[in-house]
């Protein structure tokens, strides 16, 4: 196939979110022949993995591809925070202080990102969504189904039923394309795969399923777009925002930390007088920590202070080191004030640093990011793409550039999650932590897109390039390998 180069003036661009989808079991359905859409589309094409933004949950992991900027950047560190330099201990005067996008404060998601961030619905006026959070730059009428995923998304989660909101997605933006003939790029997300995920496994019938249904849709998307003499010009991109793994246990840390002496607020029980800790979940793999959340502060507190006795009172002197040592927990991260993140996991402590373009990670007493290094964020990339916890140290940096971010960062080990007690249903599968399960996910086009090591962020630049719309300074993605033309040859 010889895919003819498209005049700039006449490029568009798909992009397919497919919530939750794991790489693996994307491709093996793929190989097995049970995508055919999906097969014909990716002929001459790139199906390759990138590495999503940390904590790998929906919404807060959607900002890479929309923004070009990591989480911390867009000082949307998680899908739960608190601002430390205003909470003060008030729970209900001073709810705006604490945020939590899994419930009416969803809609101030688009508001709290960077106001000198910009989405690509601001860079790219012609642009229309389906199903998303994100929606700054996108006038009501090119968000045609705003209403259904507040319908859906607040019911399907009680009633285990996902799949009307992915098809309310397919056919809206098949019709859109049908209907509107200056579209530039169009994002729609599909909620059915994650969803059905939380509530079996990563690969349960239910869940393949739902993807069989995004491939019927690929396969109405490209019919329409051929029938519209717009197939050669549209750069289609399918990818995901996070993977996902089966949980086994759940260490609910907030219950966790009150067992231990430390009265904690977290989501919904913010009610909690003079708290000596705040809890803020996300995924559920992965949590923030406040220490003394109802005073307010401005810096964050190093690790060294948070093993004190004093700072939580606990009825062991250092709890930090009783959580590292926790089965549930992978690693702990927190900031000192001179930039340095420092970790601790059951061995002991590590330290990352920046200088410039280097970063450097060295062991100390533990080793939770496997041996010393030091490079750009590209051989960090590289480095680790395939390893425990891919690109571990560009994600921890990221995270403490957001005043929003806790004193505390807790990373699950794989089969564990944070969230029990209020997890209504079980979630059976999760997502959220750094490591591979999670950061891992699906990058298919039907271009050839190089082959460097990607991020999910540097496809934001993929993006606004084949589009030919300059990129914004002093974003986090690069165009790493930019789309090659004609496809292939042969
Ligand atoms: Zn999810």
């Amino acid at each position: 196939m010889n895919r003819p180069t498209p005049p700039d003036s006449n490029r568009r661009c798909i992009l397919l979110l497919v919530d939750g989808l794991r790489p693996d079991v994307a491709e093996s359905e793929l190989a097995g022949g049970r995508l055919p859409h999906f097969a014909r589309l990716l002929a001459g094409g790139t199906r390759t993995r990138a590495i999503t933004a940390f904590p790998s949950t929906t919404s807060v992991a959607y900002l890479p591809f929309l923004t070009g900027c990591l989480p911390g950047r867009c000082n949307i560190p998680s899908i739960r925070w608190l601002d430390r330099s205003a909470y003060g201990g008030r729970w209900w005067a001073e709810r705006g202080a604490v945020r939590s996008y899994c419930g009416y404060q969803a809609g101030m998601l688009d508001q709290d990102i960077a106001p000198d961030v910009r989405t690509i619905f601001e860079l790219v006026p012609e642009s229309a969504a389906f199903f998303t959070m994100i929606t700054r730059g996108l006038t009501p009428d090119r968000d045609p189904i705003q209403g259904a995923r507040k319908f859906w998304g607040a019911i399907s989660h009680y009633l285990l039923w996902h799949q009307p909101g992915d098809d309310a997605v397919a056919g809206a933006l098949v019709e859109w394309i049908r209907r509107d003939p200056d579209w530039r790029f169009l994002f729609a997300q599909f909620p059915a795969v994650d969803g059905y995920t939380h509530q079996t496994t990563p690969d349960a019938p239910r869940v393949i399923e739902a993807l069989r249904r995004v491939d019927d849709t690929v396969g109405a998307l490209v019919a329409r777009l051929a029938s519209n003499g717009q197939l050669d010009d549209t750069l289609i991109l399918m990818v995901s925002d996070h993977g996902a793994t089966v949980v086994k246990h759940h260490l609910d840390l907030a219950v966790w930390l009150r067992q231990r002496g430390v009265p904690t607020l977290a989501h919904p029980e913010l009610w909690q007088k003079n708290p000596r800790a705040a809890v803020m979940v996300a995924g559920n793999g992965s949590a923030m920590i406040y220490a003394d959340p109802g005073t307010p502060r401005v810096d964050r507190w190093p690790l060294a202070r948070l093993r004190r006795p004093e700072t939580f009172a606990a009825d062991q002197p250092d709890l930090i080191q009783v959580l590292a040592r926790e089965p549930a927990v992978a690693f702990v991260a927190a900031q000192e004030s001179d930039g340095t993140v420092r970790l601790a996991d059951r061995s002991g402590e590590a330290a990352i640093r920046q200088s410039g373009d280097a970063i450097t990670y060295r062991p100390e007493t533990g080793d939770p990011l496997d041996g010393p290094f030091s490079g750009t964020r590209s051989a960090w990339l590289e480095r680790s793409f395939d390893g425990r916890f891919p690109d571990a140290a560009v994600q921890l940096l990221d995270q403490f550039r957001s005043p929003r971010t806790g004193d505390l960062i807790v990373v699950a080990n794989e089969g564990y999650d944070f969230r029990d007690r209020w997890e209504l249903p079980e979630h059976k599968a999760g997502h959220g932590s750094l490591h591979r399960a999670h950061m891992q996910v699906p990058a298919w086009s039907n271009r050839a897109l190089g082959a460097a090591p990607l991020r999910t962020v540097d496809l934001f630049a993929t993006v606004l390039d084949w589009l030919r719309v300059p990129l914004p300074d002093g974003i986090d993605g690069q165009l790493v390998g930019p789309v090659a033309i004609p496809a292939r040859n042969g």
